[in-house]
């Protein structure tokens, strides 16, 4: 069975490798979210992730890389991000440096900007496909744009399947929210996105993040994003016929629908979008999360919450 399950997996992978050279999309999974992926060289396949996606063209992708051997070749590394990239790479980190090679990350993956998004994931499998396709390739969410990412390969499917002319199965995404993304540009760093690898992990490589409004000029944040059909509010408690409450720690709710009923972060995170989907599914009245703290990856799941909601730009 272990035999056959590894000659499954290495069929898919070079299917997947093969779709990505012949300029079509594959479902990828990665430690993250469920990724859909195309070469970040060429503008068509590019082009056709867009429009799978339903996503705005002036939202840039992010380069996915095999090593960071690859990831110096499209872009300018400076010391500091030489740091971030040595400590937590393979990993949920987003490096935005000078685009240094504008061919093997193309305009259109870029949205015309003079900088590159740049991560080497941490799922084998990603990072094997990757490495066999020989170049860098782009692998926004596989969610259509503004609804949850797909932490399932099933629910990877559901999305955006369809537009995939090959997909991997690589099991439930093990960390669950999207990369931290860090800009690295003009000696001054920046965290443009709360993610995976949290604020503090980077303050401890290289010091107090730069605090100038970078964050703002993240293209592509958009109010209201990973959001299901239902309505999603803040809550401690279900106030609303029909309303289900996701709980947060010990007492919170239903331990069915609770993110983590220890009140453990890592596993609320993991938890997250697949939970929400599923309320969406049995619970379309509406969705109440719990608070969850603000720190460590607290800081990325209120980020997601928040804008699930629709309340912040
Ligand atoms: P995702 O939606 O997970 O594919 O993440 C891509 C995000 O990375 C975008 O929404 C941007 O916020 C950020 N990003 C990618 N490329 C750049 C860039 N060159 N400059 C600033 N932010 C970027
Ligand atoms: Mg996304």
């Amino acid at each position: 069975m272990r035999a056959r399950d590894d000659l499954g997996a290495a069929t898919a992978d070079r299917a997947a490798v093969a779709a990505l050279g012949a300029g079509r999309l594959v479902i990828l999974p990665t430690e993250t979210v469920y990724g859909l992926a195309a070469d970040a060289s060429n503008p068509v396949a590019v082009a056709a992730i867009f429009e799978a996606k339903g996503r705005p063209r002036f939202n840039p992708l992010i380069a996915h890389v095999a090593d960071a051997v690859e990831a110096e070749r499209i872009g300018v590394f400076d010391d500091r991000a030489r740091a971030l990239a040595a400590a937590f790479w393979p990993g949920p980190l987003t490096l935005v440096v000078p685009v240094r090679d504008r061919d093997r990350v193309c305009d259109l993956a870029r949205a015309g900007l003079d900088s590159v998004a740049i991560r080497v994931p941490g799922h084998r499998r990603a990072r094997a496909v990757i490495a066999a396709f020989g170049g860098p390739v782009v692998a926004p969410s596989a969610n259509r744009s503004g609804r949850p990412s797909p932490t399932t390969y099933a629910d990877a499917v559901e999305e955006t399947g369809g537009a995939a002319a090959a997909a991997i199965d690589g099991g439930d995404c093990a960390v669950g929210v999207e990369s931290t993304v860090v800009s690295v540009l003009n000696g001054r760093v920046s965290l443009l996105r709360p993610g995976a690898v949290t604020r503090a992990e980077i303050e401890a490589r290289v010091g107090a993040l730069d605090t100038g409004g970078e964050g703002h000029r993240s293209p592509g944040r958009l109010a209201l994003h990973y959001a299901p059909d239902a309505p999603v509010r803040i809550a401690a408690t279900a106030a609303r016929g029909g309303e289900i409450l996701l709980g947060f720690g010990p007492g919170s709710g239903d331990p069915r629908w609770s993110l983590s009923p220890t009140g453990d972060l890592r596993e609320a995170a993991a938890n997250l979008f697949r939970m929400l989907r599923e309320a969406d599914r049995e619970h379309p009245a509406g969705i109440a999360v719990a608070p969850v703290p603000d720190h460590g990856l607290g800081e990325a799941i209120n980020d997601r919450l928040r804008r699930a909601a629709g309340f912040v730009g």
